[in-house]
């Protein structure tokens, strides 16, 4: 079979990224079948055993799904509380340990993917990449023309800078004092959204993320998955 590069192999697993695994491996921990390895280039097959602090890793293939994440379904692989986690969605389907990539509050829907790939987990979510994220919030009250361009001018929340590539009204509705409002980010701080409009004095009632970069929801139902395509996971990368 193929050799790879022993920080691609810890990296694919999906326990850490490329650059941590690199760490790793200098540090002395990364065994290959039995011994210590601290060069960077060494190549791995198929059939050489790997371990990180002596647990030997699982040479996965990369998996690549979304999801449309329901309310109140958290957006890790594990929870203090026993609240519903996404990947209990995918019980049973899936032979590899997928992880969200970044997340997406507890009372958030909407787009999440889910991979082992650390290496593009890692890529998705840094904003030097500007991957948009393209979220549709609908607010109590209604916003001016001013403040929904504020949002995009930025605002500053906790003495955090946040703010959005792109703001746009996309519905007002006067009986029920309701704006919906799409917006673009690059960033993705904590609670982000929440935040801009809470720093406006507006309250969020439904957020939903409809896309992520290249990906969009389509017709996926909240608790729905599917697996990427390979032309779609060719995009993201
Ligand atoms: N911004 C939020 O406030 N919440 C999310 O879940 C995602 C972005």
């Amino acid at each position: 079979g193929q050799k790879e590069r022993l920080q691609k192999v810890i990296a694919k697993s999906g326990i850490t990224s490329r650059r941590k695994a690199e760490g790793l491996i200098e540090s002395g921990r990364v065994k290959v079948n039995g011994k210590v390895v601290s060069e960077l280039g060494t190549k791995v097959g198929q059939s050489d055993e790997v371990a990180v602090d002596n647990i030997i890793i699982e040479k996965e293939q990369p998996v690549y799904f979304m999801i449309n994440k329901p309310r109140q379904v958290v957006s890790t692989v594990e929870d203090d509380k026993g609240r519903r986690v996404v990947t209990d969605l995918l019980s049973g389907e899936i032979e590899q340990r997928v992880y969200p990539v970044g997340r997406l509050d507890y009372d958030t829907t909407g787009l999440l993917l889910l991979t082992n790939d650390g290496n593009l987990t890692n890529q998705l979510i840094h904003p030097k990449f500007e991957v948009d994220k393209v979220y549709v919030a609908k607010v109590k009250g209604e916003l001016s023309k001013e403040e929904v361009l504020q949002l995009k001018k930025g605002v500053t929340h906790d003495g955090e800078r946040l703010k959005a590539v792109k703001s746009r009204i996309m519905e007002v509705d006067k009986k029920k004092g309701k704006t919906k409002i799409e917006l673009v980010l690059h960033q993705g701080k904590n609670r982000q959204v929440r935040r801009m409009f809470e720093a406006l004095g507006y309250r969020i009632e439904k957020l939903k993320r409809e896309r992520f970069g290249t990906l969009t929801l389509g017709n996926l139902q909240p608790g729905e998955y599917r697996e990427l395509t390979p032309h779609e996971v060719k995009q993201l990368k």
